[in-house]
């Protein structure tokens, strides 16, 4: 399996080779051509499989077309820490150094000032922790209708660190219509519960 062969666009493509892959990890090569066909993903892997690439690769391929509108997200990503949000976020400006998107981060320890602005301004992209991401919402500064698609990565860290409430109210602001990408490296039956809850119809992808 190559990278040519799973849909992503030339811009994307490009990226991949700026980056010295030359070939896809297995959760990408089984992930990508469902997430750019619009499918529901429940994606059972570990940090270190190239996991992140597997979802932020297809999505900067279906963000080409379209554009952000004020205050309304086109997709979101929740992570449990910061540092995976931050991570996240490195992943995006990576891959995406041949789009022109714009990507907000919204997590703790950061002032509220500069994420509004950005907010306000239009967002392809936001990736956020979920405590942070209900502040801006109640704050009233943020809509949460025009999410396309939805990425809920490291769904059994969330759980240990009690921000289940949290993503169940999260989702509940998305449309229903949305498309959801759905990670965990175990699928502990709350877990389980969750995903059934959460995904439609969902390709289960395990590596
Ligand atoms: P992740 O599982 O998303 O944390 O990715 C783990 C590491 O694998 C990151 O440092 C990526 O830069 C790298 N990586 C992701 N996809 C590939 C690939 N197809 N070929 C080589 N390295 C990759």
């Amino acid at each position: 399996m190559s990278f040519a062969e799973l849909g992503l666009s030339d811009k994307v493509q490009q990226a991949v080779a700026s980056a010295g892959y030359t070939e896809p990890t297995p959760i990408q090569a089984q992930a990508i051509p469902h997430v750019l066909s619009r499918r529901d993903v429940l994606g059972i892997a570990q940090t270190g499989t190239g996991k992140t690439a597997a979802f932020t690769l297809p999505m900067l391929t279906l963000l080409e077309t379209g554009r952000a509108r004020a205050r309304m997200p086109r997709t979101l990503i929740l992570e449990p820490t910061r540092e995976l949000a931050a991570q996240v976020e490195e992943n995006f400006d990576k891959y995406g150094i041949n789009h022109k998107l714009s990507v907000a981060l919204l997590i703790g320890g950061v002032s509220f000032g500069d994420q509004d602005a950005k907010i306000t301004r239009g967002v392809d992209v936001l990736i956020a922790t979920p405590g942070r991401l209900l502040d801006h919402f109640e704050r009233g500064k943020l809509l949460l209708t025009g999410v396309e698609l939805l990425v809920i990565d490291e769904a059994d860290r969330m759980l240990d660190m009690g921000f289940i409430p949290d993503i169940e109210r999260i989702v509940k602001l998305v449309p229903f219509t949305r498309q959801t990408l759905f990670f965990s490296a175990t699928m502990p039956p709350e877990i389980q519960r969750l995903a059934d809850a959460f995904l439609h119809n969902p390709v289960k992808v395990e590596v």
